[in-house]
């Protein structure tokens, strides 16, 4: 049987430095013999506008359909601030989740042991947490029509439309209790039904798939509000929560930043599954190019890694695999080995992104 393949998109600014780490992880995996990947590699971003005039050409596009999934770096950088909206680094991004249709967005916000005292709340509410936010990303408010800034009577009238159809909740639902049940089986649908309609459907839908196609996961609902409340209470009552696209931009963001840096948070982003059975999908740190750091050696590889293990797990079903990457990256942070982003008050001294990248492998190692 062929490998399976991957597209990677480096990208700008940290992107390649990152990836490169990330490539080293592929490596090790083929040379253990554990899975072999077909790896292709592309331009994304602004680095794409500097070679062929645009973000992101027909033809990578196009390997991005094909490919079983797609390893993003960053985009963007002051270099191309001034170009027109149409050529922007970003427009390249938001192609690739528009073409190949990533509804459902995957957001965890996981805090490591050692890394629980960068947290804005107590020790004890974020240590060990692990959780899974799945946000709906292609449709609700953000799209809705009608929308705009229009004149009634003599003032102006901002208008935006929250709409959902049944079968948009539908398969956002279906991802998230596939989701639930790769992790404990668990899932919180979070609306606010108390006074939306599409909050309403949402519930009904989400309540209707878990009846008929997965009644053995245990299934709550949550107003948002309340879930942002009991987010920072006690966010480890949680597992997996599905929400729309406004609360999960929300909530998504505050989950995450519960555990520390930026350069810690993997993504993925997912659409429907192939006649292989693998989703569509693209896996990519939520930060940015940073360009502050760029070429410096100081970036932190961990989200970019991180979201290889999403990779490892939610395309590949390599959910023990993903473990070890995930505990290996527990193991160096324990060891103190910190990137310069993870650097507390007191000072210490920094490792560059490299020596990351290989505290990660030797830690892999260990594990065998
Ligand atoms: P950013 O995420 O690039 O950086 C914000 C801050 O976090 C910077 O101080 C940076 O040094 C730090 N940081 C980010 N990632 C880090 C890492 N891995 N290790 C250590 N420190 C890290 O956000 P920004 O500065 O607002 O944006 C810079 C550029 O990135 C802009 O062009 C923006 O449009 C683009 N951007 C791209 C994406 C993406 O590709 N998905 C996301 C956000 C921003």
């Amino acid at each position: 049987m062929a490998n399976p393949s991957l597209l990677i998109l480096a990208g700008d600014g940290i992107g390649p430095e990152v990836m490169a780490e990330v490539k080293k992880l592929i490596s090790w995996f083929d040379a253990k013999g554990i899975v072999s990947f077909d790896v292709s590699e592309g331009l994304v971003g602004g680095c794409s506008y500097d070679a062929h005039g645009t973000p992101l050409t027909d033809e990578t596009m196009a390997r991005a359909q094909e490919a079983d999934a797609v390893l993003l770096g960053a985009v963007g950088g002051p270099k191309y601030d001034k170009l027109d909206f149409s050529v922007k680094p970003e427009r390249g991004l938001l192609r690739l989740r528009k073409e190949m249709d990533l509804f459902s967005n995957l957001r965890p916000a996981q805090c490591f042991d050692a890394l629980a005292d960068f947290s804005s709340l107590k020790r004890e509410v974020v240590a060990g947490l692990d959780i899974l936010i799945v946000r709906e990303l292609t449709s609700g408010v953000y799209f809705g029509e009608p929308r705009g800034i229009f004149m009634e009577g003599n003032e102006r009238v901002g208008i935006n439309t929250q709409r959902y159809t049944e079968s948009e909740i539908a398969r956002v639902a279906r991802s998230a209790f596939e989701l639930a049940r790769k992790r404990s089986n668990k899932l919180c649908s979070m609306e606010k039904a108390n006074v939306m309609e599409s909050g309403i459907l949402w519930r009904e839908v989400v309540q209707e798939i878990h009846d008929k196609e997965y009644p053995d996961v245990a299934l709550t609902h949550m107003y948002a509000d309340n879930g942002a409340m009991q987010l920072c209470r006690w966010p480890k009552q949680f597992d997996v929560i599905v929400t729309d696209n406004l609360f999960g931009d929300v909530l998504s963001d505050m989950a995450a930043m519960l555990t520390g840096s930026l350069g810690m948070l993997p993504s993925a982003s997912l659409g429907l599954p192939q006649t292989n059975g693998r989703p569509k999908a693209l896996y990519e740190p939520v930060h940015g190019s940073a360009p502050d750091i760029t070429g410096q050696g100081k970036a932190n590889p961990i989200a970019s890694i991180l979201s290889f293990a999403m990779a490892l797990r939610y395309s590949f079903s390599l959910g023990d695999e993903a473990t070890r990457v995930e505990k290996a990256v527990e193991k160096v942070l324990a060891d103190g080995v910190r990137t310069a982003d993870l650097m507390g008050p007191d000072g210490g001294s920094p490792v560059s992104t490299t020596q990351m990248g290989d505290a990660i492998i030797a830690a892999m190692e260990a594990s065998l």
